[in-house]
């Protein structure tokens, strides 16, 4: 009985960690568009970026609010870019991804799809812009390094940090 209920935990966070997903994306999104820019993050809220209109609950609902509105703006009639829904897609997509490589009851299946979600936000900015901001890379490099020191295997924690494994080569 323990296992099973173990099991259904299990398929239950993943289902949450999918169902997430989209929201994430749509949250990374908001990193990806402001970030390069220097502008503020989860201070404003989200808005038509044509006619300003301030999108209520209905319209935040990732993928299904774009499906919903056929990629207009409900007040001004704007596309919608397809950055909005390609966003969220990638985002369930990695989560899914990582779900279905790792193994089956492993805890850091959850780091990865963390480190997923962040490295996919870096590689959409640095596309974009060439940059790769600190507010990315820093908590990248930290949790690089608090994998290091979780993991029992693999390489030290003083070989992570200085690139150097024990027989000289890097
Ligand atoms: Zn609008």
């Amino acid at each position: 009985m323990q296992a099973r209920g173990t099991s259904g935990t299990t398929h239950g966070m993943r289902f949450l960690l999918l169902a997430l997903a989209p929201f994430i994306g749509s949250f990374l999104g908001v990193l990806i568009r402001r970030l390069p820019r220097g502008e503020p993050v989860g201070m404003d809220r989200s808005r038509c970026e044509a006619c300003h209109h301030t999108l209520g609950p209905a319209e935040l609902i990732p993928l299904l609010s774009y499906a919903v509105q056929r990629g207009r703006c409900r007040a001004c009639g704007a596309r919608i870019g397809l950055f909005h829904p390609a966003i969220e897609l990638t985002a369930t997509a990695v989560a899914a991804l990582a779900l279905m490589l790792a193994a089956p009851a492993s805890p850091f299946v959850y780091g990865t799809v963390l480190l997923g979600w962040i490295l996919l936000a870096l590689s959409w900015i640095d596309f974009e812009t060439f940059l790769l901001p600190d507010a990315l890379t820093l908590p990248l490099l930290l949790a690089g390094v608090v994998e290091g020191c979780v993991l029992a295997d693999g390489p030290s924690l003083l070989s992570r940090i200085t690139g150097r494994w024990p027989d000289g080569r890097c």
